[in-house]
C-alpha cells in the first residue's frame, strides 16, 4: 500500500508558513518591513492580546494598485526581485514574496490599500484560502489587519506564550526597527493604549531617549568606525562606561539596516566592555553595520534574522575596535582632559611643562604608554598572530585642563573635582589596575629586589608536587622561588612592589588555579593562570583601603591611572571610579 500522499495545498502552506511566522512578532516584523519597503515615513502598529487576537499595521507608503493588491497574498508574489540574481544587490527587506502568503495561511487578513494619486483603493480579505477583492474608499497607503493568528493551526497556537511575552517580542521588533529609522514616526498601541510614540528624530540617540528615557540616552555615545579596504562601516550608538544593565535586551545589531541576531557580534561588543563594566553586565547599544551585500548571506534563515558574513572575524574585530575607541573617547571627554602624546625622548620629558600634579621631570615616569587603539584591541577575539604587544616606549603627556584633587576620603577614596562633578576613585582598585597593566605589559620596567633574608614558606608535599612543574610561572613574574627540603619553598627575590606582600597566600592561590585549570588545553592554561597571577600580584601589591596617602602619592596614582588602558575597572571588574555629576548633585539639593 502506498504511504505517501500529497498534502492539500493549503495544509502545505500552513507548514511552510511556520518557518516564516512562528509567533505574532514575526508577522509584525514582516508587515513593518513591507511598509518601509513601500517608502513610508509613518507607521502605526496596533496589537491586541500579544498579537494573537489582532495585529494591524498602517502606513503612508506608496500603496498598491488594484492588480497588485489582488495578487500580493499569493506565494512568491513580489514586486522586489525578478530573478534570483537580484538577491546580491537587494536593498529591500522583502524578496521572497512569502510573508503575506504565509500570514494568510495561518490567519485572517484584511487589507486596505490605495496607490499614491489613485482615485480609489482596494480591499482584500483572505480567510482560510478564500480571497475576496473589492474597491473601497480609503486613505493613501496600506492598512493591513490580521486576526485570529494560528486559529487554524492549534499545534502552533499551543506554543504561543502568555500575552506579556508575545507583547515583549513585538515591542523588541518595534524598538529595533525604530532605531534603524530614527527619521520615521512610529506608534505602537498595545491593547488600545499608546505604549510607544516615537516621532521623527534627528539622531539615533534621540531615539534612545524616546524608547528608554533620558536616563539611558544621556549615557549613549555615537559610534563611527570604518574598514575601508573591506568596505565595511559601523555607525550607531553605544552606552558609556558608567552604564550597564543586567540583561541584553537593549543590544541591537543592524546589518545593512536589517535587524539581525548573531552571537559572535554580541560577544565582540561585550568584549569591548571588558574591564569597563563588570563581568556579567551588559551595555545598551545599537550597532549598524554597512557592508557590501556580496559579503553577506541573509538567505540562510526563513525569517532573515540570522546572517552569515564572508569574513566574520573582520567584522567582529571592527565592532570591538569601534567600542574601544568610543569608550576611550567618551572618557577623555568626560574627564575633560585633552592629553597630547609626545614621542618619548628624555629630552621631550624634560622640556615638557608638567603641571603641578604630574611627576616632576627628574623623576622617572612609570606611566603606562598611551592606550593606542590597535594595541588595545589585541584581544582573544583576534587571532593570536595578529596580536600586537603594547609599546615599551614611555610617552610624555601634556596636560591642558587639569582636574583638582580635593583629598582622600575615608582613607579609601580620592576625591576629584572636575567640570562635570565630583569624581570618587577607589585607591585600591585604581592601583590594582595600574599595577596589573604594568605587570602584564611592561614587566621589563619592574625592578626586582634580592631579599636580604630569603623567605621560607611552608608548603605541604602535595602542594609542592603540584607546583614544581609550574615554577616557571613565578620566575616569569620576577619571583625567584625554589623547593627547599620536602615541605618548604624558598623565595630569594621578588618584584619590588611585592616585597611586603603576603606571598604564602599567593602561592596557595596558584596551587588552586593549577588544579582548577588542569583539564584545559595548554595554551588556555598558561594564559589563564598567568593572567590570574598578575591580577593577584597587583591586588597584593596595591595600596589598601585604609592606607593613608600623601598628596604626592595620590597625584602619582591619578596620573598613572589616567594613562592606563582599561582604567575604568580593576582587574577583577570592580569600578575604579565613579562620577557624581554636578547635575545630579544639584538635583538632590533641589537647585534644579
Ligand atoms: P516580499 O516583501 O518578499 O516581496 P510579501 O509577501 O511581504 O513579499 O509582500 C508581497 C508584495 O506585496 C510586496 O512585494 C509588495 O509589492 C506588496 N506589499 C506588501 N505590503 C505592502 C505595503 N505595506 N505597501 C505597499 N506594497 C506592499
Ligand atoms: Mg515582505
Amino acid at each position: 500500500m502506498p504511504k505517501i500522499k500529497r498534502l492539500p495545498i493549503h495544509e502545505a502552506h500552513k507548514i511552510a508558513a511556520g518557518q516564516v511566522v512562528e509567533r505574532p512578532a514575526n508577522a509584525v516584523k514582516e508587515l513593518i518591513e513591507n511598509s518601509i519597503d513601500a517608502g513610508t515615513s509613518r507607521i502605526n502598529i496596533y496589537i491586541e492580546d500579544g498579537g494573537k487576537q489582532l495585529i494591524r499595521v498602517v502606513d503612508n507608503g506608496h500603496g498598491m494598485d488594484h492588480e497588485d493588491a489582488q495578487i500580493c497574498l499569493e506565494k512568491h508574489a513580489t514586486s522586489k526581485i525578478r530573478s534570483i540574481n537580484d538577491l546580491t544587490t537587494i536593498t529591500s527587506y522583502g524578496f521572497r514574496g512569502e510573508a503575506l502568503a504565509s500570514i494568510a495561511a495561518v490567519g485572517t487578513i484584511t487589507l486596505l490599500t490605495k496607490e499614491t494619486g489613485s482615485p480609489e483603493g482596494t480591499k482584500v480579505t483572505a480567510h482560510e484560502g478564500n480571497i475576496t477583492v473589492e474597491p473601497v474608499a480609503c486613505p493613501e497607503g496600506t492598512d493591513i489587519t490580521i486576526t485570529n493568528l494560528f486559529h487554524t493551526v492549534p499545534a502552533r497556537a499551543k506554543f504561543l506564550k502568555k500575552r506579556e511575552t508575545e507583547t515583549r517580542h513585538i515591542l523588541q521588533i518595534v524598538q529595533a526597527i525604530s532605531l534603524t529609522y530614527p527619521k520615521h514616526h512610529f506608534q505602537l498601541f498595545v491593547d488600545g493604549n499608546l505604549s510607544l510614540n516615537c516621532p521623527a528624530q534627528p539622531t539615533i540617540i534621540n531615539r534612545f531617549s524616546q524608547l528608554w528615557g533620558t536616563q539611558t540616552s544621556q549615557h549613549m555615545m555615537p559610534v563611527e568606525e570604518t574598514e575601508p579596504k573591506k568596505g565595511i562601516s559601523i555607525s550607531g550608538a553605544i552606552s558609556n562606561h558608567a552604564w550597564f544593565r543586567y540583561d541584553r535586551r537593549t543590544i541591537f545589531f543592524l546589518v545593512n539596516n536589517r535587524w539581525v541576531t548573531n552571537p559572535h557580534l554580541a560577544r565582540a561588543l561585550v568584549k569591548g566592555y571588558d574591564n569597563v563594566i563588570p563581568h556579567g553586565r551588559y551595555p545598551t547599544a545599537c550597532i549598524s553595520i554597512t557592508i557590501d551585500p556580496e559579503q553577506i548571506d541573509i538567505n540562510t534563515h526563513p525569517k532573515k534574522e540570522e546572517i552569515v558574513f564572508e569574513h566574520p572575524r573582520i567584522v567582529e574585530q571592527l565592532v570591538y575596535k569601534a567600542v574601544r575607541t568610543t569608550l576611550e573617547k567618551g572618557v577623555s571627554q568626560q574627564i575633560k582632559r585633552e592629553v597630547s602624546f609626545v614621542e618619548s625622548t628624555q629630552e621631550a620629558m624634560n622640556t615638557t611643562p608638567f603641571p603641578s600634579y604630574a611627576p616632576s621631570a627628574d623623576q622617572p615616569m612609570h606611566n603606562m604608554p598611551p592606550p593606542a587603539l590597535e594595541q588595545q584591541i589585541a584581544s582573544p577575539i583576534i587571532e593570536q598572530e595578529q596580536q600586537t604587544a603594547l609599546p615599551t616606549q614611555t610617552s610624555a603627556i601634556q596636560e591642558t585642563e587639569p582636574y583638582t584633587l580635593i583629598g582622600q576620603f575615608n582613607k579609601t577614596y580620592l576625591l576629584i573635582e572636575q567640570e562635570e562633578g565630583l569624581y570618587l576613585i577607589d585607591q585600591h582598585a585604581a592601583h590594582e589596575r595600574i599595577l596589573y597593566e604594568l605587570f602584564a605589559h611592561r614587566f621589563e620596567d619592574v625592578p626586582t629586589i634580592q631579599l636580604m633574608f630569603p623567605q621560607l614558606i611552608p608548603c605541604n608535599g602535595d602542594d609542592l608536587a603540584i607546583l614544581e612543574p609550574h615554577l616557571s610561572l613565578f620566575h616569569e613574574h620576577g619571583i625567584a622561588i625554589e623547593p627547599f627540603g620536602k615541605d618548604q619553598l624558598m623565595i630569594q627575590s621578588t618584584p619590588v612592589h611585592l616585597k611586603n606582600a603576603p606571598l604564602a597566600e599567593l602561592i596557595k592561590q596558584v596551587v588552586g588555579w593549577i588544579q582548577e585549570y588542569s583539564s584545559v588545553d595548554k595554551e588556555t592554561f598558561i594564559k589563564t593562570v598567568h593572567d590570574k597571577l598578575r591580577a593577584q600580584m597587583a591586588c597584593k601589591a596595591a595600596v589598601k583601603a585604609g592606607d593613608e596617602l600623601s598628596n604626592e602619592q595620590m597625584r602619582e596614582l591619578l596620573s598613572d591611572l589616567y594613562e592606563c588602558p582599561n582604567r575604568f575597572s580593576c582587574p577583577h571588574g570592580r569600578p575604579t571610579g565613579w562620577l557624581f555629576s554636578l547635575h545630579d548633585i544639584e538635583r538632590k539639593f533641589r537647585r534644579r
